[in-house]
């Protein structure tokens, strides 16, 4: 059990990727908060881990919310006493040109992705700190390395966590906590199935062509990445021993992006 005893908060963990994250920590014996907006789907989420035997409670949570995320974190260390390990995932898409995008959309995918993993961050790092140990992990994306057309807000917040990673990489150093990003190619998600339509509309091109020629054209196999693929990543770097890989980002995108 590579998380036994650890707690840790999992946000946006109510569907897709940060789901199966929270499901996977839980194998491994972490007791897990499922952090979402969607309350009904975080509880669904954490009844679904109770039945397997492990720990999991829901918290409602609006992660661009600076109140409702202290209130959040709150709570959580109310029940368990102590976050080792924060998973900042919550996250969803718009797509536009840059000229059409409203500054209110800018906002809100910067607010979701940028803002609330550093309101998370700040929520867990006295509880870690006091520990003298914490695994903060982003979910970045390809997008963190590269850009696509439409996503200029996304691509935007998700370089910016890089940053944000590094100065937490060094500022947490002395304290036992580390920092990483992971980096996900497409994962057939509901963030992703949404964006299909959408995209094929934009760029008038059927929704396969958007899957083939724009998705995964550059992938070497032609292959979605996994939701199972990206929690063992993010297994990965929560249960590393040591700071030797803080500051990093790992990318698994089924070679659409490499270096
Ligand atoms: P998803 O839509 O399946 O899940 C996102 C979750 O975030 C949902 O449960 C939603 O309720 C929650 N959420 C949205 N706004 C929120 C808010 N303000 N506060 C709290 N919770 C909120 O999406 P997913 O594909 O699993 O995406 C998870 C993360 O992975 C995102 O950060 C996304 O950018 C990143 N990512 C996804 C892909 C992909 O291809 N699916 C690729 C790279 C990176």
């Amino acid at each position: 059990m590579r998380l036994q005893g650890r707690t840790a908060i999992v946000t946006g963990a109510a569907s897709g990727i940060g789901r199966r994250i929270a499901e996977r920590f839980a194998s491994e014996g972490a007791k897990v908060a499922i952090a979402d907006l969607n309350r009904d789907a975080a509880e669904a989420a954490a009844v679904a881990i109770r039945k397997s035997g492990a720990t999991a409670r829901a918290v409602a949570m609006d992660v661009a919310d600076e109140a409702a995320v202290q209130a959040g974190v709150n709570v959580v260390l109310a029940d368990w006493g102590r976050i080792d390990v924060l998973v900042s995932n919550a996250g969803i898409q718009i797509v536009h040109p840059v000229e059409e995008f409203s500054f209110a959309e800018w906002r809100r995918v910067v607010g979701i992705h940028l803002d609330g993993a550093f309101l998370l961050t700040r929520a867990c790092l006295p509880s870690m700190y006091a520990n003298g140990y914490g695994r903060i992990i982003y979910m970045g994306s390809v997008h963190s390395k590269t850009a696509s057309v439409l996503k200029a807000p996304y691509v935007a917040a998700k370089h910016g966590l890089m940053g944000l990673a590094r100065v937490v990489a060094k500022e947490g150093a002395k304290k036992g906590v580390t920092a990483n990003v992971v980096c996900p190619g497409f994962v057939l998600t509901p963030l992703v199935e949404k964006q299909i339509p959408e995209q094929a509309k934009e760029l008038h091109l059927s929704e396969d062509q958007v899957v083939k020629t724009i998705m995964l054209k550059d992938t070497v196999d032609g292959e979605f990445t996994t939701v199972d693929d990206i929690a063992e990543v993010a297994l990965f770097f929560a249960g590393y021993p040591n700071a030797a890989l803080t500051g990093q980002s790992l990318i698994a995108s089924h070679g659409w992006h490499m270096e």
